[in-house]
């Protein structure tokens, strides 16, 4: 994630800002451009002290509607008949907001499901909403399970993203990732997880990319209930780590994609967010032997290989500096050559996809 300054005061600002804390006026991310902006109260609407990006250039702009629910900061043309942003768009079903906390763990939701759509537009994708594209758009049902009599699974189909509210309770959320024997489990990664499916349909189904996913991945067409149920009754085979990200993607090849495209996202975002602190990594330590390592982080990497090459060392500083805070590894895996070849393929894939 990219770091933002007020047009007005040149304060340092964040992607969840509302407010500059400086001066006191008030920010909206526009998606074009894929920066926060800084506004000033117009007659019919905001002006923005900043440039927006490309269509919207010169306009006037609105807030998202969401903005009135304490959720979004996102901007949408003034002019425009839409009141809801390009995020906010996705939503099909939000949550009963009548019990009190349903609101903040939406929030939750909402802050992960923005930061997803930012990963998305930032790599070039199109995030179309299923309100104008019905068979090809993306649309998301966040339920409650106390609301549903049936419970609440998540998962995805086609392009219609389901998930499960209690992921946002930290408690119970936790307790999940212990009964499921995971080492990370966080909203976000759901949220990555679950649009993998979704690209998987868009840009792998039976296109170009189909055979060589196949080749890496394996073969779809495996009965998907089946292989679930026993990936819960059984476990992953032992030696999994050698091929998989994590023990879910062993269960399926559709999970192995969407595990690594996942993992994909967090990569780009964290190294996008360590260049925007201009994070510099140069162990004061060891520097005769093989591991010696010296990253500046504010150079973007121009290919994969660099990519992942800065990426290892970030990782290692970020593990030791939670230990210093007694918490436990912010990364835990260990990315071996067949996954790094996996995450190759998400990463040849959208930049063939995208143009880019
Ligand atoms: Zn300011
Ligand atoms: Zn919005």
């Amino acid at each position: 994630m990219k770091l933002f300054e007020c047009q007005n005061c040149g304060q340092l600002l964040y992607f969840e800002n509302v407010a500059c804390e400086k001066c006191g006026h008030r920010l909206g991310f526009d998606p074009q451009s894929l920066s926060l902006i800084t506004l000033k109260e117009a007659r019919d609407g905001w002006k923005p002290l900043g440039r927006l990006g490309g269509s919207w250039r010169g306009s006037k702009v609105r807030f998202c509607r969401n903005a009135e629910e304490g959720v979004c900061n996102w901007l949408v043309p003034a002019e425009g008949s839409e009141d809801y942003c390009i995020a906010c768009r996705l939503n099909r079903t939000i949550p009963d907001l009548g019990p009190p906390e349903n609101r903040d763990l939406w929030r939750k939701f909402e802050s992960a499901k923005h930061r997803l759509v930012y990963g998305l537009l930032r790599l070039g994708l199109s995030v179309p909403s299923k309100a104008d594209d019905p068979d090809g758009g993306i649309a998301f049902d966040f339920l409650s399970p106390q609301a549903e009599p049936d419970g609440v699974i998540t998962g995805h189909e086609s392009g219609l993203i389901t998930l499960n509210l209690d992921e946002a309770d930290d408690a119970k959320r936790e307790l999940n990732r212990k009964n499921l024997h995971e080492p990370y489990r966080t909203v976000l990664g759901h949220f990555r997880h679950e649009i993998g499916h979704y690209y998987w349909d868009q840009l792998v189904a039976n296109g170009p990319w189909h055979e060589r996913y196949r080749a890496m991945f394996g073969d779809e067409s495996l009965d998907y209930q089946v292989a679930l149920q026993q990936h819960y009754q059984n476990g992953p085979a032992p030696g999994w780590q050698e091929n998989y990200i994590s023990a879910y993607a062993t269960s399926h090849p559709w999970e192995d994609f969407a595990e690594t495209w996942a993992h994909y996202m967090h990569i780009t975002d964290t190294l996008e967010t360590a260049g925007a602190f201009g994070l510099k990594v140069e162990p004061q330590a060891g520097r005769k032997g093989a591991n010696r390592m010296a990253v500046d982080y504010a150079r973007r990497a121009p290919d994969f290989d660099t990519m992942m090459d800065r990426w290892v060392p970030l990782t290692t500083a970020l593990n030791t500096l939670n230990k210093s805070m007694g918490a436990r590894d912010l990364y835990p895996f260990v990315l071996t050559q067949t996954i790094t070849a996996k995450l190759r393929f998400v990463h040849d894939l959208i930049a063939d996809s995208t143009g880019r």
